[in-house]
C-alpha cells in the first residue's frame, strides 16, 4: 500500500560522518526509504556556514557526505537525495518563517545557549535562526516524519511551533506538525568517547572522541581501546558511570544481544575486564563500519555519478518545494494579480 507520509532529514557538511550520525540518523533513512514512498534526504550545506566558513573545505565535505549516504545504502531510485543550496524555495520559506520566529524563543534553544557559552565562535544571526532554517528544510516538503538523533528533539519542537503558528496566522491547516522518528523506539544519542557525557560530534575538536565512518580498522580499534572508562565496579549490580554506560550503549549498537548480556552479567558480578570488553566492541565495530568505509572510498572517486545523483534529487525536490511555496505565497497574500 502506498504510504503517503513525507519523510525528510539531512546532515550538515561540517566534518566527517561519525558513528552517531550513522546509527542515530542515516541507518533509519535507509530503512525508511523501503517503506515510505516520499523520502527526501539532503545535505545541509547552508547550515554549515553558521559554524564553519572555509570555502576550500566545503566541496570535499559535501562529496564525502554524499558518498557516505550512498555507501550506507541510500538509493536514489527510492529517495530524493539533494543539496539544500540547490533549492531556492528553502531560503524563501526561511525568510517568511523568520517573520513569525520570536527572538526570545530562539535565544532559549539549548544548542544556541551552549554555543554562546563555549564562546568559540561569533554569535551571528544565522546561528540564532538555525532552528528557523531547519523548520524551512522540513516544512518545504510538508514533511510528517523526521528521522533524527536525540540532540535534534528541541529543534523539531521549534519546527512544530512554527508550523502551528503559520497555520494559525494565515488561517489554514496548511503545514502538518512534523514528528521526530525512530521506528517506535527512543531517539538515539551516541556518546563521545571522552566519557564527558557529551555526544559524539562532527565539530568536536578532538578527533579521538568519535569513530568516523572512514576510520581505518586500526584507528577505530585504537580509539575504542583508549576510550575513557572507570576503575571498575567494586560492588555487585552497581550503577554504571557515564563513560561506562556510553561504552555499553556502543556495544548494544554493534554486538549481538547475547554478547551484550554476557558483559552486563560480568559487570554486575564485578568480573568484567575493560580491556576484553573494549576489544569486543572494537571487533564488532570494525565488522559493521569496515565495509561501509570501503564503499565510501570507492564512491567518492566517482564524481560523475555523485553529480548525477544530486541532479536527479534536485529535480524531485524542486518540484515538491515549488508546490509548497505556491500554497504559501497564496496564503500569505503574495498573489497580487
Ligand atoms: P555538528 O557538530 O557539526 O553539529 P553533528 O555530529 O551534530 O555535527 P549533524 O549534521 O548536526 O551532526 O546531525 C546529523 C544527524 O545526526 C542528526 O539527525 C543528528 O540528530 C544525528 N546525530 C548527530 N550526533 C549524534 C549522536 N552522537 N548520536 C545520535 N545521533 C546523532
Ligand atoms: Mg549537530
Amino acid at each position: 500500500m502506498e504510504n503517503k507520509e513525507i519523510v525528510l532529514s539531512g546532515v550538515r557538511p561540517t566534518g566527517k560522518i561519525h558513528f552517531g550520525n550513522y546509527y542515530g540518523a542515516i541507518r533509519n533513512f535507509v530503512k525508511m526509504q523501503e517503506s515510505f514512498d516520499h523520502c527526501f534526504f539532503f545535505i545541509a550545506d547552508y547550515h554549515s556556514f553558521t559554524t564553519q566558513k572555509d570555502a576550500t573545505l566545503l566541496p570535499q565535505q559535501v562529496r564525502r557526505i554524499l558518498a557516505t549516504y550512498l555507501a550506507c545504502g541510500l538509493d536514489p531510485n527510492k529517495a530524493a537525495i539533494y543539496l539544500q543550496s540547490d533549492i531556492p524555495q528553502i531560503p524563501e520559506l526561511y525568510l517568511l518563517l523568520n517573520m513569525i520566529s520570536y527572538k526570545g524563543e530562539l535565544e532559549k534553544v539549548p544548542t544556541f545557549k551552549e554555543k554562546i557559552r563555549d564562546g568559540k565562535q561569533s554569535v551571528n544571526a544565522g546561528l540564532l535562526t538555525y532552528p528557523t532554517l531547519m523548520a524551512a528544510d522540513i516544512l518545504i516538503h510538508r514533511s510528517n516524519k523526521v528521522p533524527v538523533g536525540k540532540d535534534q528533539q528541541q529543534h523539531l519542537e521549534m519546527a512544530r511551533n512554527l508550523a502551528g503558528r503559520f497555520n494559525h496566522t494565515f488561517g489554514d491547516e496548511f503545514f502538518p506538525e512534523p514528528q521526530a522518528f525512530n521506528f517506535n523506539a527512543e531517539l538515539i544519542k551516541i556518546m563521545s568517547l571522552s566519557g564527558d557525557g557529551g555526544k559524539m560530534s562532527k565539530s568536536d575538536d578532538n578527533p579521538n572522541n568519535a569513530i568516523f565512518m572512514d576510520d581505518t580498522d586500526k584507528v577505530m580499534t585504537k580509539k575504542i581501546m583508549k576510550a575513557t572508562a572507570d576503575s571498575g565496579p567494586t560492588e555487585p549490580n552497581s550503577e554504571k558511570s557515564v563513560p561506562v554506560a556510553g561504552l555499553f550503549e556502543l556495544m548494544r549498537c554493534v554486538s549481538a544481544p547475547e554478547v551484550v548480556e554476557e558483559y552486563e552479567k560480568k559487570y554486575n558480578d564485578c568480573s568484567i575486564q575493560y580491556g576484553y570488553f573494549k576489544k569486543q566492541i572494537a571487533e564488532d565495530m570494525v565488522k559493521m563500519v569496515g565495509p561501509i568505509r570501503d564503499k565510501i572510498e570507492e564512491l567518492e572517486k566517482d564524481t560523475e555519478y555523485l553529480a548525477k545523483v544530486v541532479k536527479d534529487g534536485k529535480e524531485q525536490a524542486l518540484e515538491s518545494a515549488e508546490k509548497t511555496m505556491q500554497g504559501v505565497r497564496r496564503l500569505v497574500g503574495l498573489n497580487y494579480f
